[in-house]
């Protein structure tokens, strides 16, 4: 691997005689992680280590074929590299909390957060301005299946503008110039430059302003990326934070070892991840709280009655023709004026035919529909599209008691990449 020299000057300079450890590692292949859903009650890779840092990550020692497993379907796991997992130690203990992840897609803060704030914990809204990235983020939140959030798809700024203070956290994952992402992805090795690192600085200081503006009082601003590059990190924090007595840094006590601490600024005090040191990608996690009581004004939807029953614990409402799942937590937690907004939330479905999303809800569907268990086997057939004939008008069909999808009576059951264009369509 031939890295740019102005990267392996600068690396040098700061790992001094780790350096060589960092190069080599950075040759190595990156290693597979997964997170387990707490609430979908399996976690069973034998042949992985824990992570040190999320009491349900694991690392493999061989990546499967994640898209041909059942699990993998049912959002039984997500997979995400390990490095990323450490957000969860810089989320308020607090509930309930709501919380805006501004560059969310593919998911992977999203469904760590989604899962910390479960039934009661509170509302995310899981923004990013990329279309095409929010179709993959809709797919993993639906997946997850735990419906506590909004899709949306605006730029900090407008959020910033119309909803200043409005949040308990406010999760910045920036986009970057990728350095941490070297070993999964050799074009962001070839697309590096110097210029790119300056860019994006600047791109990240005018995301970092509006993202502290949406910081309630006694709230925090949540920075990370996945690079190295200390311009794009602590030198924006400290920028960001200079001079700025209402805020203070949230320290990782019981950080791990092969975490490295870097302070800045007056008292900031930022979190690397290395390859040659931890078990994930290249990483950097930093944050900060503003000081005072938090007055969140909150304006709670009308509920429905849904179109067949619902998992305990799981409310309904409505908008036109269309049923959405929100948790009561979340509920409680909408900020006001915002049916307005341009949204996408955990779809049901219309009337009695429930969405595809439904069927791979926390809770089961065990109630409202009949379950037509299969095997591994039969679902990989299931996936191609197979016909299966069902017994009752809709049965919900689950793998190992997880429920992957739907079954219609006199209708051949819609290939998987089928379902994806009609995914909130009912069919
Ligand atoms: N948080 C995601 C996760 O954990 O899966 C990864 C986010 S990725 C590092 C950066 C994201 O920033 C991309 O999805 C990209 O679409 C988004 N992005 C690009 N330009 C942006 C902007 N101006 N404002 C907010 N997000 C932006």
């Amino acid at each position: 691997m031939s890295l740019p020299q102005a990267f392996v000057s600068r690396m040098q300079a700061r790992l001094g005689s780790e350096a060589h450890d960092f190069f080599c590692a950075l040759a190595t292949p990156p290693k597979t992680a997964v997170r387990w859903h707490p609430q979908k009650g399996i976690s069973r890779f034998v042949e992985a280590r824990p992570v040190p840092w999320h009491p349900l990550g694991q690392v493999l020692e061989q990546r499967p074929p994640f898209e041909r497993e059942p699990l993998w379907h049912a959002g039984a796991y997500y997979v995400q590299e390990a490095s990323s997992m450490s957000l969860r130690a810089f989320l308020p203990e607090k509930r309930p909390l709501r919380i805006i992840d501004l560059s969310a897609a593919p998911g992977g803060k999203a469904t760590l957060v989604l899962a910390e704030l479960g039934l009661e914990g509170g509302l995310l809204i899981a923004n990013d301005p990329d279309p095409a990235r929010r179709i993959a983020l809709q797919e993993n939140l639906e997946r997850w299946g735990i419906p506590a959030y909004f899709i949306t798809g605006r730029h900090p700024r407008y959020w910033a503008e119309r909803y200043p203070e409005a949040f308990d956290v406010v999760i910045l994952d920036a986009p970057c110039s990728g350095e941490g992402l070297w070993r999964k992805d050799s074009t962001a090795m070839r697309q590096w430059s110097t210029q790119l690192v300056q860019r994006m600085r600047r791109l990240q200081r005018s995301l970092l302003f509006a993202a502290k503006a949406l910081v309630a009082p006694d709230g925090r601003l949540i920075y990370s990326t996945c690079t190295f590059a200390p311009e794009e990190n602590e030198e924006n924090l400290a920028y960001l934070m200079q001079d700025e007595s209402s805020w203070h840094p949230v320290l990782w006590s019981n950080a791990p070892p092969e975490v490295v601490s870097v302070s800045y600024g007056n008292k900031g005090v930022g979190y690397y991840f290395y390859p040659h040191r931890s078990v994930g990608e290249g990483f950097f996690i930093s944050a900060w709280e503003r000081s005072g009581q938090s007055v969140l004004e909150t304006q709670s939807w009308k509920t429905t009655p849904a179109p067949y029953p619902l998992p305990k614990g799981i409310e309904c409402f409505r908008q036109g023709k269309m049923y959405y799942a929100l948790t009561p937590g979340a509920l409680a937690m909408i900020p006001p004026r915002w049916e307005r907004e341009k949204w996408e939330a955990f779809p049901l479905g219309e009337r009695i035919r429930p969405a595809h999303a439904a069927a791979l809800m926390v809770g089961g569907m065990t109630q409202a529909f009949p379950e037509r268990p299969i095997s591994s086997e039969a679902f990989e057939r299931y996936l191609r599209g197979e016909l299966f004939q069902a017994q009752a008008p809709v049965e919900w069909v689950t793998v190992e008691g997880l429920g992957v999808g739907w079954l219609y009576k006199g209708r051949p059951s819609l290939p998987f990449t089928w379902r994806r264009f009609l995914r909130n369509r009912c069919y």
